[in-house]
């Protein structure tokens, strides 16, 4: 079962008392960008085996969105995050690389 803590009222919920929003940290496109952009922005999403960056809401707890870092292969979670940032916090990449060395966000150090 995953389990997620919260990073704003601090509890650790399961996956029942959260609703998945799908992949975090998406470039959003919308009216004046081309047709490519747009649809890659609503339909193209990542899905590895390994690090992953996802949007959570706290459905049944304070309702606020977050995003988790965690391995989808393992269900590892390297951390929990406010969901105001268009990228990890630096934090967030070090704790990654910490366990899984030479990882690197989108390909930059
Ligand atoms: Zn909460």
């Amino acid at each position: 079962m995953l389990i997620l803590t919260c990073p704003y009222c601090g509890i650790e919920a399961d996956e029942t008392e959260l609703a998945s929003g799908g992949e975090a940290h998406l470039t959003r496109h919308g009216p004046g960008t081309s047709e490519d952009d747009f649809s890659n922005y609503l339909f193209t999403r990542q899905n590895p085996l390994g690090v992953h960056f996802e949007r959570w809401r706290h459905a049944h707890g304070c309702g606020k969105w977050f995003h988790a870092a965690r391995d989808t292969g393992t269900l590892e979670v390297f951390a929990t995050y406010p969901a105001q940032t268009a990228e990890p916090p630096k934090t967030v990449c070090d704790a990654i690389r910490k366990r899984r060395p030479g990882w690197t966000w989108q390909g930059t150090a």
